[in-house]
């Protein structure tokens, strides 16, 4: 598979399974297009550590690779086990406890870090630990203590996240520790997407945006969607968002399972209707955690996402601290694209927005409009902040966007939009028919042209101005030989 032939987007999370030498460019080769480095888990430094290492095996492979920072958030932990992990059955007794100083874990108890929790929750309540895989019920709180009963077989291991069955546990969005963590990555890691896990309302991207502006970052703001409050304000933390992530294991436990496929198609839909990115995440691919191959319901979950329309599918656990990082990225690669098969795009132009107020976005549909209707190899756009890519990926045409920017954050910020290849092209002090002729000709000698291949073009005239595009020609590419003519249609 080349790096140009599928569509749908790959975000891996990093973990101790991706730390062996070799792995992360395994991974790259693979398929990934982003990383995910999870703040809740290892210390910052070990993140900056990992972050180095992405930029480093990019650059060797000559890839676009983007980084999100994902934030802790206000999510309840359990603490650390003796012996990194316990195995739980049925109807055994096993206890939290809510104390700094609580000893480290076995099969009997283990600590919370949230020493409220005791105050939270009463006899009779279904706890939820590590996005519903294991399941408690209390029997009775006893000061610091919550004894519990198990409810189900299974596997526990150092800090999995734990919610009440229907939410109710979730503090505010934004913690101190994330404020800092957001100056943190600014500073030192220089992220591309910085994701606000828990976000209950547009303020709290407001806010985290601000941080990382005040910090010199221009990291594009994930919203974390997975709590009952962000559904009640889906529009406004949409709006305030670049991208959006279905985050479907809190969701799922905060809102229960069965409104989850509901809620994500509606996720993806207001998402691309305002035009911003989406990733599906979560549980996609769990049983590689263990197992080489996944499940046929896994291989229709990660179809159904694309078909849905997300952006991208993402993989946790599978690569952060599974047996098999590398097989699971190549399994998603040949979902989506098998996948990308059955999507039929819905460019219903009669449908779409007429009151545009950007020429960015009145250009972008009229592009598609024409690749619709005259049919073309590609659309090639000359994008400054990738604000362009981003309008013309959200038709979902199927065909590819090729998008030329000298920015190395802007490439990486559309490294996670469906339909986009970004590319490194400088077209200051270029005219828009220069820097035509100039990018068809990288897409030739990279063979993702053919002579008589029809595309069409966006610019503006002031190449190295943000939102500036303003121009659209449908082009040729010229028949014979190594010879890009451009001729008018
Ligand atoms: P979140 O709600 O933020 O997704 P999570 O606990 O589900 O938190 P994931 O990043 O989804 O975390 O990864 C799933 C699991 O993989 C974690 O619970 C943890 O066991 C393991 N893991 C992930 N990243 C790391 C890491 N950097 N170090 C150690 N273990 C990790
Ligand atoms: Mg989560
Ligand atoms: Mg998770």
């Amino acid at each position: 598979m080349t790096a140009y032939q599928r569509h749908t987007k790959i975000l891996a999370t990093l973990g101790p399974a991706t730390d062996a030498p070799g792995v992360l460019d395994e991974l790259i080769r693979a398929g990934v297009n982003v990383v995910r480095l999870n703040f809740s888990h290892g210390d910052p430094s070990a993140q900056a550590k990992r972050a180095a290492a992405v930029r480093a095996a990019a650059q060797r492979a000559g890839a676009e690779v983007g980084i999100l920072a994902d934030l802790p958030g206000p999510k309840i932990r359990i603490e650390r086990f003796a012996e990194g992990k316990v195995s739980l059955k049925l109807g055994e007794r096993f206890d939290l406890v809510a104390s700094a100083d609580a000893p480290a874990g076995d099969a009997s108890q283990v600590g919370v870090s949230y020493l409220g929790l005791p105050g939270d929750v009463a006899a009779g309540d279904v706890l939820l630990l590590d996005d519903g895989l294991m399941q408690l019920q209390v029997e009775q709180v006893d000061g610091e203590r919550i004894v519990t009963r198990v409810l189900n077989d299974g596997v526990l291991s150092d800090r999995k996240g734990l919610n009440k069955q229907g939410g109710g546990l979730s503090l505010g969005a934004l913690t101190d520790r994330d404020r800092e963590l957001i100056a943190y990555v600014a500073q030192n890691i220089g992220v591309d997407f910085i994701a606000v896990s828990f976000c209950r309302n547009a303020e709290d991207m407001q806010e985290a945006r601000r941080i990382a502006q005040e910090n010199g970052s221009d990291a594009a703001l994930v919203s974390k969607i997975e709590r009952t409050e962000a559904i009640e304000n889906l529009s406004e933390i949409i709006e305030a968002s670049d991208v959006v992530m279905v985050a479907r294991g809190d969701l799922g436990v905060e809102i229960g399972d069965a409104e989850l496929p509901g809620l994500q198609k509606k996720i993806i839909r207001e998402s691309l209707a305002r035009n911003r990115v989406v990733i599906t995440a979560t549980q996609m691919l769990q049983s590689m955690v263990d197992s080489p191959m996944p499940t046929r319901a896994e291989v229709l979950d990660v179809a159904n996402a694309v078909i849905d329309g997300t952006d991208a599918v993402m993989l946790s656990q599978e690569t952060a601290a599974g047996s098999y990082p590398v097989k699971a990225v190549q399994a998603m690669a040949r979902i989506c694209l098998g996948a990308e098969k059955q999507f039929h795009a819905d460019t219903d132009f009669e449908a779409a927005p007429r009151n545009l107020q950007r020429a960015d976005q009145a250009i972008a549909m009229a592009a598609m409009f024409l690749s619709e209707h005259i049919g073309v190899r590609a659309i090639v756009a000359m994008t400054e902040s990738g604000g362009t890519a981003r309008y013309l990926s959200r038709f979902r045409s199927g065909s590819p966007i090729y998008a030329f920017s000298r920015h190395d954050g802007a490439r990486r910020r559309m490294a996670l939009m469906r339909d986009v290849f970004p590319i490194a092209f400088d077209s200051r002090g270029l005219a828009p028919r220069e820097a035509a002729r100039d990018s068809l000709r990288v897409l030739f000698d990279r063979e993702l042209l053919v002579g008589g291949d029809r595309v069409v073009f966006t610019s503006g005239d002031h190449m190295e101005r943000h939102g500036a595009t303003n121009t659209l020609r449908l082009l040729q590419i010229g028949e014979g030989g190594k010879a890009v003519g451009l001729g008018e249609l």
